[in-house]
């Protein structure tokens, strides 16, 4: 038995969707909308590792249901891999919340490399400038920055 490659786990009271795993050709999103009636949902993708063409359309599928039939959809956690992705798309700005998202920094200071969570609503003013805030080194406790250009990351915050 081979573990599934994406876990979904619907929380129908906490009206919680959790992914973990990888959203490639063998997820199928569409199954989601069914398990949850409509109303306000948060989304969680902490745990997803990797995801391409065909799972990013998946993933456009099924923030489309939801928005379509009228959910507030809140995205909490938004892995690393999946809001660069994004990013490169505009309509995600209109349908979804971002309350929070992981980025890779880097410090200056000592070298480490992390992926930590910006909380998107904490920062908002400086994420609609385009620039991402400094967090603390979980090494050091010195300020790290994006270690990638913040056009990758922040574009759907950008009110320019
Ligand atoms: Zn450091």
């Amino acid at each position: 038995m081979t573990a599934p490659r994406l876990d979904i786990r619907v929380d129908e009271a906490a009206r919680r969707i959790t992914l973990v795993g990888r959203i490639d050709d063998n997820a199928v999103l569409t199954a989601v909308p069914p398990q949850l009636p409509a109303g306000p949902v948060t989304i969680d993708t902490s745990g997803v590792t990797f995801i391409n063409s065909i799972g990013m359309r998946e993933w456009i599928r099924l923030i489309r249901l939801l928005h379509d039939r009228g959910d507030q959809i809140t995205l909490e956690r938004v892995a690393d891999v999946l809001i660069t992705q994004m990013n490169l798309i505009p309509e995600f700005r209109d349908r979804v919340r971002i309350a929070s998202f992981h980025a890779q920094y880097l410090c200056g200071s000592c070298g480490a490399e992390a992926a930590p969570v910006v909380d998107a609503i904490a920062h908002a003013g400086e994420l609609a400038e385009t620039r991402a805030p400094r967090l603390p080194c979980p090494e050091c406790g010195q300020a790290m920055e994006l270690g990638d250009f913040p056009e990758r990351y922040l574009m759907l915050f950008s009110r320019r």
